[in-house]
Order: structure tokens, then C-alpha cells, then sequence
């Protein structure tokens, strides 16, 4: 309850608002709920009967009555809470579920840049943990909070009906009571975590210093440690008793508290009873009333915490929903150019969302021709990769533009222009499932002698029909690992069967055996054919056969030409190609 109340009671309907479209089961749920609850709040009633008419006038028969009655009144809400717990169990799944597809919906369509700015492992632990908060409270502990309403209602309603001059008194006592002791609570619970942390903290030490017994004892600073931890222990100890003696003042108050309720009741109440203006039965009734009551608010105190958790994970995963994506098609795309093949990148800058003052492309102007193939080479860092990820528009650039057929690549439809891009990366990742879905990944449509034939240009086929189950081998953590260049070739595979007419070729760093590198590099020409290549490279045999050189250097394009021509310059490119390219 630290959140102003309004804060609060908008986190709340965002809980409510992922049951809207369900509004129907959630009213059934809610009838319900009321009737269940309904009935619970009969049975003082029954109980003020019994002792008014059965008891004090010894008539057995009415007693009996009142006994079958509540025998059937609670076999009812026994079936009604049957069915309440069904239905908002169901609306609290379903909830849950819609939300889970929701936000995977929305997450795989974010840019890369979202996910540079967060940490994958974190993102994924975050989402699986608030959806699981929410399970539990949209599932059942929403349907206790509206149970627990319904009982404190209605208790005071009764109660005031009983004897209202009662019923004021004793909301003067019972709820501050109650909201008291439940904020005494809160704060002893506040007070246990820090003392566990504490202990934990000190606990931490010891693990680094028993690492370390080497160090510690090569530098002689046992004593010191021993010291260190010492005095970790005794302000542990020291926290440790302030809260035993919060606990005990919390038990002994709390106890203190509510026999002084029932007492005060008992005490105002019998003397209504004694004046003539109250019945025993009904004074009877009125003290399980102030227990129904009593009870429903001490359950929703602490209820409206777990709501606030669950309204902050809802809040938190309705901010990844409602994250609109900076790279999206325009509302109006332009229509495909016929030559996508020619790629322009025209005064071209970009600094990452995440570093905005370091610009990784300081002005890029560069053409490429249909079907040409461009190899970039540069040193680590020069901003080749970043170049190559304008294209699909991972990025969007700062200044300039880049161009497929010499239109503006933000205002194509995202889809047709990624539709038309391959990319083969550095190491490419295989999913889980049969290598035969891995490499109709970018076609899932694709028949299977179309996956073969491409399997084949790329020389797959051999390893893959080598296998006992062929193309339905599967592959990824729990099948069978692959080598770097049986990967990179079923990667060539997605590519061609893809059918790109721009290829996105990041060539592999570690080194191949010489004979899967042949296989490789036959599969890659085979690939590059026909299509306009922009190829990351890092083989002298790639330069060597590419159309055109372009070296970059921080950021810009720092030579242009053929490999023999810029070995002459005495550049840039020399220098790489004595230092850095595998031969
Ligand atoms: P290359 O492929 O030529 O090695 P990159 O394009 O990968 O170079 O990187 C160019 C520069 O951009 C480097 O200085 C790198 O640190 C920086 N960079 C790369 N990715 C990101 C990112 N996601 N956020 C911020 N900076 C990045």
C-alpha cells in the first residue's frame, strides 16, 4: 500500500481488463461467487433461530429444521463453489494464455536494437515470472479478493440490520484492528527479509574467502577475516532480536486485540441483551458476523498486496505489448521495385539507438549492381556488419537513405523487402527439429525434393542422406551436433531455397578443414549466382573472385577496387592482406 490509492485502483482494472473478452463467464463466475458466498453469511442467522426459538423455548422440532436446513444451504454452496472455482480458474487460464501469446507476438516482431538495450536470459525470466504471478492471482486469489468482498458487505449489512447502534461500535473497534495488525505484519515481514539478506551478505564473504584460502593465507589476514565475518555475525545477531522482540509484541498484541473485540462486543452487546433490545441468539449471530467480517478484511489487506504484484507484472509485460516497434512497415508501402538487385547506400549514417554520440557509419555512399558481388573488408569494428543490417532493415539509418531499385527501403513493405534477402550468417544457428525443417526454414511450404535439390546445389546432401533417418534427423540441443561446416552448408541451403535476390553472406571466421572449406566455398558460388551479394569477408579466396573490394575503415569507405588494383594502391587493403585475411 506504499502507491497512492488511484495508482493502485488503475493497476487493478489492467488485471480486469485482460478478462474483458470473457465478460460473459466472468458474470456466470460472479453469480456464482455472490450465491456461494451468499449462503456462508446465512448461517448466523440460522444460529440466532436456533438459540431464540429452538434453545430458550425448547422446541426441538425447529431445531431439527434449522439443522436440515443449513445442511442443504451448504451442500448448495458447496455446488457453487464448485463452480465458481471452475469458471475463474478457466477466465484466469485463458487470461494468462492470451497474454503469453500476446506478448511473444509482439516480442519476436521487436527490432534488434530493443533487444541489445535489454538482456536476453533476463528478458525471458522476467516474462515466464510475471506471467507466472498473474496466473496465480488471476486464477484464484482475484476470485478470494471478490469472495472476501462480497463476505465484508454483506457481514456489515446483516450486522447493521441486527442492531446498527452494535454494528457502529463495533466498526470503531474491529476494522482498525484488523489494519492495524495487518500493517504490524507488514512491517515484521519487511524486517525478516532485511535480517536475510544480512545473513546472506555475510554468507557471501565466507564463500569469497574460502575461494581464496590461497590468497588469504599467502597475505597472513585469517585474523582479519575471521574478524570481518565475526562482527557480520553479531550485527545479524543483533537484527535477529529486534525482530524476535517486534514478533513477540506482534503476537501478544494481536492476541490482546481480538479477545478485546469479541470482549467489547460482548460487553456493549450484553448489555442491549440485558436492556431487553437484543436477543441472545441474535447477540450470538452478531459476534459470528464481526468474525466474517474480521476475517474477509484480514484477507483482503493482505490480498490487495498480491493484486498490486500482479497489476505491476501485468504493467510490465503490457509495456512489451505496447511497445511500438521503430522499424515497421510505412501505413502505405511503395510498390516493389522490378530490380531489387541494385542497392545504393546514399550519404549513409548511423550511430546505435544504445550510443547515439558514436557514429559506426560516418557518410557511406556506395552502388551496387544487380548480380554484382561486393566483398567488405575493413578491421573489427570498422562497421561492416552494421552496413550490411541497413539492408533488411534491422537498423534504420540516421542520415542518408539506402535504396532497393532505387527506392527507399522504409517505404517498402517490411515483408516483401525481407522476403526478397537472405542471410547466411557467421555461425549459423540450427533450430530444433529435422534438418529438413531447418533448411526450409525461410519456406516452410517447400516439398521435399525442393529441400534436396537445394541441399544438393549446396553440397548437404552427401552428409545429410549419410545419416540413419536422412532429412528427418533432427538436429539443435537434442539432436545430433553438427560441425561448423556442415552447419554453415545447411545454412547455404536455407538460403537457396529461399531464392533471395540479395544474398547477406557473413563468412566464417574459424577455419574450416580444407575439404569442408572446398565444399563451401563450391556451395557459396553456387548460391551467389544471379544474385546481388554483400559479403562480410575474411578469406583471401573471397576477396580474390569478388566483383568489387570495398575496404572500410572507421566507418567510412576508405578504398574501392579490385583486388589486384588495391594491392597496388600500397593501402589500407595491403595491410589487411598481409595481417588479417586467412589465406
Ligand atoms: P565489423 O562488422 O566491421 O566488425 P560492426 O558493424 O560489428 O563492425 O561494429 C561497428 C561498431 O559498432 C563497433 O564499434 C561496435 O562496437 C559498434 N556496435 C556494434 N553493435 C552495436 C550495438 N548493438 N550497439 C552499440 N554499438 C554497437
Amino acid at each position: 500500500m506504499t502507491e497512492p490509492r488511484s495508482r493502485g485502483l488503475r493497476r487493478l482494472t489492467s488485471v480486469i481488463s485482460l478478462v474483458r473478452p470473457y465478460a460473459g463467464r466472468f458474470v456466470l463466475a460472479t453469480i456464482f461467487l455472490v450465491l456461494g458466498s451468499g449462503i456462508g453469511l446465512v448461517y448466523p442467522k440460522a444460529v440466532q433461530w436456533a438459540v431464540d426459538r429452538g434453545l430458550a423455548d425448547g422446541n426441538l422440532a425447529l431445531l431439527d429444521q434449522v439443522a436440515l436446513g443449513l445442511v442443504v444451504a451448504f451442500l448448495a454452496q458447496s455446488i457453487f463453489t464448485w463452480l465458481r472455482h471452475y469458471h475463474m480458474s478457466w477466465l484466469g487460464e485463458r487470461a494468462v494464455a492470451d497474454l503469453r501469446r500476446r506478448v511473444i507476438e509482439h516480442l519476436v516482431r521487436l527490432p534488434p536494437a530493443w533487444f541489445h538495450e535489454r538482456r536476453t536470459g533476463e528478458l525471458v525470466g522476467r516474462v515466464a515470472g510475471d506471467v507466472t504471478i498473474l496466473e496465480g492471482v488471476v486464477g484464484s486469489e482475484l476470485s478470494m479478493a471478490l469472495r472476501n468482498l462480497v463476505q465484508l458487505v454483506g457481514g456489515v449489512a446483516l450486522l447493521a440490520f441486527t442492531d446498527p447502534w452494535l454494528t457502529l461500535a463495533m466498526l470503531a473497534v474491529v476494522p482498525p484492528l484488523t489494519i492495524g495488525m495487518m500493517l504490524f505484519g507488514r512491517r515484521i515481514r519487511a524486517m525478516s527479509k532485511g535480517l536475510q539478506d544480512a545473513a546472506a551478505d555475510a554468507n557471501g564473504r565466507v564463500q569469497e574467502v574460502l575461494g581464496a584460502i590461497t590468497t588469504v593465507q599467502a597475505f597472513r589476514r585469517e585474523a582479519a577475516e575471521s574478524s570481518r565475518y565475526g562482527d557480520a555475525v553479531e550485527h545479524v545477531f543483533s537484527r535477529a532480536l529486534r525482530l524476535a522482540r517486534w514478533r513477540a509484541t506482534f503476537m501478544a498484541t494481536s492476541s490482546l486485540g481480538g479477545f478485546l473485540a469479541i470482549g467489547i462486543v460482548i460487553w456493549l452487546g450484553g448489555r442491549r441483551v440485558a436492556a431487553g433490545e437484543l436477543t441472545g441468539g441474535a447477540l450470538t449471530a452478531f459476534l459470528l458476523y464481526t468474525t466474517i467480517v474480521a476475517v474477509a478484511l484480514a484477507s483482503l489487506t493482505s490480498l490487495w498486496g498480491s493484486l498490486q504484484r500482479a497489476a505491476g507484472a501485468t504493467e510490465r509485460l503490457q509495456e512489451i505489448v505496447d511497445t511500438v516497434p521503430d522499424v515497421a512497415s510505412p501505413p502505405s508501402p511503395a510498390s516493389f521495385p522490378d530490380e531489387p538487385r541494385r542497392i545504393a547506400f546514399e550519404g549513409v549514417r548511423f550511430a546505435y539507438p544504445a550510443r547515439p554520440d558514436a557514429e559506426v557509419l560516418a557518410g557511406i555512399d556506395l552502388r551496387i549492381e544487380p548480380g554484382e558481388t561486393v566483398a567488405l573488408v575493413g578491421p573489427s569494428g570498422a562497421g561492416k556488419t552494421t552496413l550490411t543490417a541497413l539492408v533488411p532493415r534491422f537498423y534504420d539509418v540516421t542520415e542518408g537513405r539506402v535504396t532497393v531499385g532505387g527506392v527507399d527501403v522504409r517505404t517498402l513493405a517490411l515483408e516483401e523487402l525481407r522476403a526478397r534477402i537472405a542471410l547466411v550468417p557467421q555461425d549459423p544457428v540450427l533450430f530444433s527439429g529435422s534438418i529438413a525443417e531447418n533448411i526450409a526454414y525461410g519456406r516452410p511450404d517447400a516439398t521435399r525434393a525442393e529441400i534436396e535439390a537445394a541441399a544438393k546445389k549446396a553440397h548437404a546432401n552427401g552428409f545429410v542422406s549419410a545419416f540413419p533417418n536422412g532429412y528427418e534427423t533432427l538436429c539443435g540441443e537434442r539432436g545430433v551436433q553438427l560441425s561448423g561446416g556442415q552447419r554453415q552448408r545447411i545454412a547455404i541451403a536455407r538460403a537457396i531455397l529461399a531464392d533471395p535476390q540479395i544474398l547477406i553472406l557473413d563468412e566464417a571466421t574459424s577455419s574450416l578443414d580444407a575439404e569442408s572449406e572446398a565444399l563451401v566455398q563450391e556451395a557459396l558460388t553456387a548460391l551467389m549466382k544471379g544474385r546481388t551479394t554483400l559479403v562480410i569477408a575474411h578469406r583471401l579466396s573471397t576477396v580474390r573472385e569478388a566483383d568489387r573490394i570495398v575496404v572500410l575503415q572507421d566507418g567510412r569507405v576508405a578504398e574501392v577496387g579490385r583486388h589486384g588494383e588495391l594491392l597496388a594502391n600500397d593501402g589500407v587493403y595491403k595491410r589487411l592482406v598481409e595481417h588479417q585475411l586467412a589465406a
